[in-house]
């Protein structure tokens, strides 16, 4: 259930015409009144906490993104300044706020604060809102949060290593494979499918481009993620997914090129285009999917 349908029917309720004078109508139209700019609170009050917990996550993924590829422990020790080394206190640690209100430096040295911090705490807080408008506060907002969330941090590692590690894609598969299945109420087939042509299609292009051009083009950690993904949204939303990668990926390859005048050899990370495609079919494939099939929305 949408509960943002709810909202322009709740304004509707809120501009309802008081043209019947009689006490009872207006003590009906009165009652409407009450449960709209009820319904308006309630829908505010979610939204606002979702868009908090996901700045929260955001942070946490912060924190995974920069300690995952180096091999450390996500929980210890506590968070500091990379460049002196002072401890960061939680008060200077609040999502977003702390970076506004140090203006984006330490507080120890006066480092600036990369502003790639904030900017994947807003990116989070903002796809938990998408995810929350999309399922409303039910499991599907959960499995389908933690889903983008990984793929968040999937993508930014990719950008600052140019690798997806095995430490998320491999658990990840049979989770995102459970949530698909128990949560997001695909059947077992379109999951299992999702995970066998998501990793044998990427494989198999993966094997002729080696083969054509003798050189490794893709990772193995495409391979893996596509697998991941085709295990949670199914493998109806493989093809969408590599075309719309693929075409966004060749645009912003191609631009990268001409900008750094570099050769074919320069590696542009295809794990973000993934990511991308696979967030996009979550909210609009299926419309993108029949409007492509059937002309028709
Ligand atoms: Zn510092």
């Amino acid at each position: 259930m949408n509960k943002l349908l709810i909202y322009p029917m709740a304004l509707t309720f809120l501009h309802f015409d008081f043209a019947g004078t009689d006490e009872s109508a207006f003590c009906i139209n009165w009652r409407k009144e009450t449960k709209g700019v009820f319904i308006i609170v309630v829908i505010g009050v979610e939204a606002l906490l979702t868009f908090v917990l996901g700045a929260v996550v955001g942070s946490f993924l912060n924190v995974c993104i920069w300690r995952i590829p180096e091999g450390m422990s996500i929980i210890a020790p506590a968070s500091h300044c990379p460049s002196c080394g002072h401890p960061i206190r939680f008060y200077d640690n609040i999502p977003l706020v702390s970076y506004l209100i140090l203006r984006g430096r330490c507080r120890a040295c006066g480092t600036r604060i990369s502003l790639r911090y904030p900017f994947v705490e807003v990116l989070t807080a903002v796809m938990a809102l998408l995810v929350y408008w999309k399922f409303g506060l039910t499991l599907k907002f959960l499995a389908a949060f933690i889903f983008v969330s990984a793929l968040i941090l999937i993508t930014f590692i990719d950008i600052d290593h140019q690798i997806i590690p095995d430490v998320i894609t491999l658990p990840g598969i049979p989770i995102c494979f459970c949530m698909a299945i128990f949560i997001m109420k695909l059947s077992f087939m379109e999951a299992l499918l999702g995970v066998l042509i998501g990793g044998g299609s990427l494989y198999l292009i993966a094997l002729i481009y080696e083969l054509v051009t003798k050189r490794e083009g893709m990772g193995g950690g495409d391979i893996k993620l596509l697998a991941l993904l085709g295990a949670f949204l199914g493998w109806k939303s493989l093809l969408f997914i590599l075309l719309v990668s693929s075409l966004v990926g060749a645009v912003v390859g191609i631009s990268v090129m001409m900008i750094k005048g570099s050769d074919m050899k320069y590696a542009v990370p295809f794990g973000p285009f993934l990511s991308f495609a696979a967030v996009a079919y979550l909210f609009v494939g299926e419309y993108a999917v029949n409007l492509l099939l059937y002309h028709q929305l």
